[in-house]
């Protein structure tokens, strides 16, 4: 591919489509506001999976199924190039009751990538629980050595990226765009991908047409245990325990609409805290190690939209992942690559293009 590409944003979504399209030859220059890959792919917990996926749509199944399947290669061939090791682990997930036992075990007899069993929780050092699920294949990455590794392989790979440039306007003409105004001057290519997650619509400005992207922050909450209290991800309703290898717990996360607002809050700490001791009790006598928040790219029924501007020939979108960004990542980028490629899709992609609203 001959083409060159310009790409604002450096999340996930930016950096593994860049990586995508350089290794199928394309020019490619990222352009990121602040450093790369410091927001929500930062700050999310890396599990690839939703949290119960029995109730998310087909369309959310689809593309993290995909997604979930493509990660355990994509980060052992970014380990290998790179040296940084991702931490791809199928540990496993746990979820607790309350839950529609019924619908879930459904949903997984269904999707045969989602074995299940039903266990008793006192086997994992937890407190009680009957009827707790046990999802074996589900598995969990660090996001911040994943985008390291991504930025070294983008690099690697001859693409070039462009931090604290922040783009500030679409300049467009004659139906195509023909350059992007940025704090460091004016960039131009022959083609153009917004990746800047939360910030979709600032960036697109009246393009956005009627695209409903917005921010959600999630405060996550950290501690160091010596040895890991927990061999699996532990699920309950929307609090998640995750456990790294060497003792980290990450416990997430809220969900609140408060607009650009990145702070954390000590009420999120407390109830993060509390509901963490009351599935894993020795948590009570942790010290906190890290307190932080960041801001999915909210979109409804927690569908992205990726693929070309309806009005705008020469400009892509691949944003508003929302809860799931890391574990659709791979597939994203695949599907968007393919439709500028015009190669075959694995599935139908036309619900991605429905958040346009054109
Ligand atoms: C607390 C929390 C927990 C999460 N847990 C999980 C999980 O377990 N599993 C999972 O799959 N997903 C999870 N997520 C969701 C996932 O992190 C996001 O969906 C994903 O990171 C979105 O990636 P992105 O690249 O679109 O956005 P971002 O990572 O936010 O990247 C967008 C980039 O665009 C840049 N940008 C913005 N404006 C401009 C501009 N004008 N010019 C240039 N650059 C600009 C920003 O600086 C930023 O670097 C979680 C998210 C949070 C917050």
């Amino acid at each position: 591919m001959n083409f060159d590409f310009l790409i604002i944003g450096g999340g996930i979504a930016g950096l593994s489509t860049a990586q995508r399209l350089l290794q199928q030859g394309a020019l490619v220059t990222l352009l990121e506001r602040g450093e790369i890959g410091q927001e929500a792919s930062w700050a999310g917990g890396g599990i690839l999976s939703p949290l119960c996926p029995w109730n998310y749509p087909d369309e959310v199944t689809r593309l993290t199924t995909r997604g979930a399947k493509l990660f355990s290669a994509w980060t052992e061939e970014l380990h290998t190039v790179t040296g940084i090791n991702p931490e791809y682990e199928k540990s496993g997930m746990l979820v607790l009751p309350p839950f529609d036992t019924q619908a879930a075990m459904h949903w997984c007899a269904l999707h045969n990538t989602y074995p299940v069993h039903q266990v008793h929780a006192t086997d994992y050092n937890l407190h009680t629980y009957n009827d707790a699920l046990y999802l074996p294949e589900v598995a969990q990455v660090r996001n911040p050595r994943l985008l390291r590794a991504l930025r070294q392989h983008v690099e690697l790979l001859g693409g070039h990226i462009t931090e604290q440039c922040a783009v500030s306007d679409i300049v467009v003409e004659n139906g195509r765009v023909q350059a992007l105004t940025t704090s460091s001057g004016t960039f131009n290519a022959k083609e153009y991908i917004v990746t800047v997650g939360a910030w979709s619509k600032e960036v697109l400005g009246q393009h956005a047409l009627r695209l409903d992207i917005k921010p959600i922050r999630g405060q996550m909450l950290l501690f160091k245990f010596d040895v890991s209290p927990l061999r699996h991800i532990v699920l309950q309703d929307d609090l998640y325990l995750i456990p790294r290898r060497d003792g980290y717990l990450l416990v997430g996360s809220t969900l609140e609409d408060v607009g650009f607002d990145q702070r954390t809050t000590s009420e999120a700490r407390d109830m993060l805290w509390q509901r963490a001791q009351k599935i894993l009790p020795s948590l009570r006598d942790m010290p906190l190690t890290q307190h932080w928040a960041g801001l999915r790219p909210a979109s409804p029924h927690n569908i992205p939209t990726i693929g070309r501007h309806p009005q705008l020939d020469n400009l892509y979108l691949n944003s508003g992942h929302f809860r799931y960004g890391v574990t659709m990542a791979p597939a994203s980028a695949e599907i968007l690559i393919n439709e500028i490629t015009g190669t075959q899709q694995p599935f139908d992609v036309t619900p991605y293009q429905a958040g346009w609203g054109a």
